[in-house]
């Protein structure tokens, strides 16, 4: 092998630049064995010639190809990462995901016969690095706070961006950065002539469409050599339209299908419930009955066969994917169906926030006579390669988080997928053999409704908190910035104008004092601005834990699909539907979990002892304290109906946000006391003024107090409850039935932390408001509100600023000035 001529000496030829290793290492001889295997592993020597001789080399290869596993132990063995060579700098490999980075860095750990403080990784919350660390695998947003600190990135000597086909928007960011990174790191160089070499940059890409980043001038002026590593793919026959399932599964997920399911479900279980159920009825089939095209494959012959679901979308931010107990009931549910196929099953799930441990039992043999079936999110898309399977069945679903640019309402989408994410996750099932993947949609359909590419995170997600980043890496002119996809100037435009308004940056465009302050945390700027003003009257620390839940997200399980089924009937038709395929002990353990579920969030105690019902917030406040004094755990969990995945994370955010204070603000006392007492009454009251000037431009007025020409005597009121006028927002908004405003006397005032749009649109995460501080709170916010005026009827009037969109605020009653 190549490896092996390198280490004699052979091989080396004159003009040859890449000549022998620096470091010999040990693997394991069944590494060995199945690395020869790659095709990543037959290119290193080209590869490792372009890396010494170019600062960019791009590096496209199909997944599984060894791009991840192999690339870093090219560069290691060829000195990069070691004291005493020419690049002792540390290699440093980007992930999109955290699960990828943790256990990329396990892998080539072993294949290399390294522990982990030589072979490390660094994700939000947890590192294995050392002072020894040779190779350094990390999330792109550690990275990217890296470059906060340290412009010049001299720790490494070289940066591999992964997976840069997924078009992160962190992934886009630091290919731009690096590019300047690069000019500076070399003029170092230059005039230095310290001997070390200056910083290189790979970047690995899944697909061939790297013109993006290529030939984009303003980014690399002279174009970097693409490298395209030759897949050893084997042939994936496929098949559309099983059965007629697809089509009762586009039926069913037609636009209002898909919302209503996520209304009643939570958007995670939706696609999971119909994905995986249907799947694998329809999967299960051809088994018997073999239809198909693929005369080749033996479908009969079931011991060696994997399977897998690639049901939705990554669910990183999203914990209602399977839970630990759903999981049981999975292999549950899937036994009772597949009994026909007569190979019982070995049923493994797989997503972003599965612990890890658990995520690792995909890479192990299943019981000896079981098929291994593991169901997974797009993370085993690209980033993660299983093993050994030899079917796929995609549902064509792919979980996005959407952001409306005209009135800024974010959600999580379940939509169809791209025909490159389809072709990927074909993909899987061809690595180490023939393989058949069952595509759960029409070919109809494929060819007219999906996109040929996902759109780059950047042109779907709101920007200011990038662009707060990159004002921090003083980087001011973000219009000029090399995007290697920019965002139209209208998105640039707006976040600016947030951040402006937020007192982050100068009418200039220059971060100011708060703006870096801002930056320093890992949160939206909108939150930050809360932390920054949250040090009056010693609220910091609940102000930490409210940021903290808000960027989680919310940890409530199901509570929306509870309290709509107290009085929807349709809800449980479609349940007893659902409930069809369980055994009768289990339909009445599912129903008794309900009940309990529902007698919970009907009864309001979680939150009475915080100001009763004026926010949906302190709710979340009230049950973090609570996990904290029940010393956390599933038990807890479980009794209080919250997600045990989110209030981990909740707990370790605090923690993170708590020790940046600390270290940041030396006068400030914020060492990390997870057990919160409850807050006094004038706390609570600054807490909603500190939300209220929070969410200044998210805020709701009763629609009879907003619309001018009510004389108060009009009643908004329908079916779904009071209408309430929103900013920016053209239809009536009304309160969710989650929140705890749901059901007593609606407060002419409210704010919102979200926007929810399914068969009409609702704001969820609500705080009453007093009209009285509006004005003053307003000034400091996204909107400013005059001083309150008396007319001659003795009413006060304020002027609201709001901006082209805005509307004409009411006057407020005199009276309800008075405290
Ligand atoms: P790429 O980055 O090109 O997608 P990888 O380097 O991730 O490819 O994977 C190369 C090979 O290593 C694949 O065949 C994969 O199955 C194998 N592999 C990766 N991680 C593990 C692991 N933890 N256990 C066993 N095999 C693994
Ligand atoms: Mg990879």
């Amino acid at each position: 092998s190549f490896t092996q001529q390198l280490l004699s000496g052979a091989g080396e030829t004159e003009g040859s630049t890449f000549k022998r290793k620096f470091i010999s290492v040990s693997r394991p001889d069944e590494v060995q064995e199945a690395r020869l295997l790659l095709p990543v592993v037959a290119e290193e020597q080209p590869i490792m010639e372009a890396v010494l001789l170019n600062p960019v080399v791009i590096i496209c290869g199909e997944t599984g190809s060894g791009k991840t596993t192999q690339i870093p132990q090219f560069l290691y063995e060829a000195g990069f990462g070691s004291p005493g060579s020419e690049n002792p700098g540390m290699i440093g490999i980007t992930q999109p995901r955290r699960v990828a980075a943790m256990s990329m860095a396990s892998r080539v750990a072993q294949e290399l016969s390294l522990n982990s403080s030589k072979v490390s990784y660094q994700i939000r919350y947890d590192a294995t690095v050392s002072p020894t660390t040779s190779i350094k695998f990390m999330t792109d947003g550690v990275l990217l706070r890296e470059l906060a600190t340290d412009f010049l990135l001299t720790k490494y000597s070289v940066i591999i961006i992964d997976e840069a086909h997924e078009r992160s928007m962190n992934t886009d960011i630091l290919i731009g950065v690096l590019s300047r990174v690069l000019k500076l790191r070399e003029e170092l160089w230059k005039e230095r002539k310290d001997g070390a070499k200056p910083l290189r940059l790979i970047i690995m890409s899944a697909t061939l469409r790297v013109s993006d980043f290529g030939s984009n001038t303003t980014l690399f002026p002279t174009p970097p050599p693409v490298i395209d590593v030759a897949a050893r793919q084997h042939p994936v026959t496929r098949q559309n339209e099983i059965q007629g399932v697809c089509r009762k599964l586009e039926a069913r997920f037609g636009k209002t299908a898909i919302e209503e399911r996520k209304r009643q479900r939570g958007a995670g279980s939706a696609s999971r419930i119909f994905g995986v159920e249907d799947a694998l009825k329809s999967g299960s089939a051809p088994l018997k009955e073999t239809d198909i095209e693929a005369e080749d494959i033996e479908l009969g012959d079931a011991q060696a066969e994997d399977v897998a679901f690639d049901v939705d979308a990554d669910m990183e931010e999203d914990p209602e994917a399977l839970d630990s107990d759903e999981e049981d009931a999975l292999n549950e549910e899937l036994g009772i169906d597949v009994d026909e196929t007569e190979t019982p099953m070995h049923v493994v799930p797989l997503y972003s926030l599965l612990p890890s441990d658990k995520q690792m039992r995909v890479f192990q043999p299943p019981p000896p006579g079981h098929r291994l079936v593991v169901v997974a999110t797009n993370v085993a898309e690209t980033s993660l390669t299983i093993p050994n399977i030899r079917y796929v069945v995609d549902c064509g679903r792919a979980k996005e988080r959407r952001y409306d640019i005209t009135n800024g309402i974010q959600a999580f989408q379940v939509a169809w997928t791209s025909k490159a994410s389809a072709a990927q996750r074909a993909g899987r099932a061809g690595r180490t053999g023939p393989g058949h993947c069952y595509r759960l949609y029409s070919s109809a359909l494929f060819e007219h409704h999906f996109d040929q590419f996902s759109k780059p995170e950047i042109l779907r997600m709101p920007i200011e908190g990038v662009v707060l980043q990159m004002k921090g890496m003083h980087i001011d002119a973000v219009v000029n910035f090399p995007f290697p996809t920019p965002p139209d100037r209208i998105s640039l435009q707006k976040a600016e104008k947030v951040l402006l308004h937020l007192g982050a940056l100068t009418k200039e465009g220059q971060i100011t004092e708060l703006g870096k302050t801002m930056s320093l945390f890992p949160l939206s700027p909108r939150f930050s601005k809360m932390l920054v003003s949250g040090q009056q009257h010693k609220c910091l620390p609940y102000v930490i834990a409210i940021v903290s839940a808000l960027s989680v997200g919310d940890p409530f399980l199901h509570e929306e699909a509870l309290l709509a089924s107290a009085d929807s009937e349709k809800e449980e038709d479609s349940d007893a539907e659902e409930l069809k395929h369980l055994t009768n002990a289990a339909v009445r353990a599912k129903e008794a979990r309900r009940l309990r579920r529902k007698q919970f969030f009907t009864s309001q105690h979680t939150h009475s002892s915080l100001g009763g019902f004026t926010s949906d917030i302190f709710r979340i406040l009230s049950v973090v304290g609570a996990y904290e004094y029940a010393g956390g755990g599933l038990q807890f969990c479980a009794e209080q109906f919250v997600r045990p995945k989110a209030m981990e994370e909740i707990h370790k955010l605090r923690a993170q946000i708590s020790n940046i204070v600390q270290t940041n603000f030396p006068g400030i006392d914020a060492g990390f006391v997870p057990k919160l007492n409850p807050p006094s009454d004038l706390q609570i009251k600054i807490l909603r003024q500190l939300l209220t000037a929070a969410f200044i431009d998210q805020i709701a007025i009763r629609k009879d107090r907003a619309d001018k020409n009510a004389d108060g005597g009009v009643q908004y009121m329908s079916a779904q409850g009071v209408a309430y006028k929103a900013l920016g927002i053209a239809e009536d908004v009304f309160i969710h039935p989650s929140s705890v405003l749901f059901k007593v006397s609606p407060p002419e005032y409210i704010i919102f932390n979200e926007v929810v749009r399914t068969s009409q649109v609702w704001i969820k995460g609500l705080t009453v408001v007093n009209p009285a501080w509006l004005s003053s709170l307003g000034k400091s916010s996204l909107c400013t509100f005059s001083k309150p005026v008396k007319n001659s009827a003795g009413v006060f009037m304020v002027t609201p600023h709001f901006g082209p969109d805005g509307w004409e605020l009411p006057p407020i009653k005199a009276e309800a000035t008075s405290k």
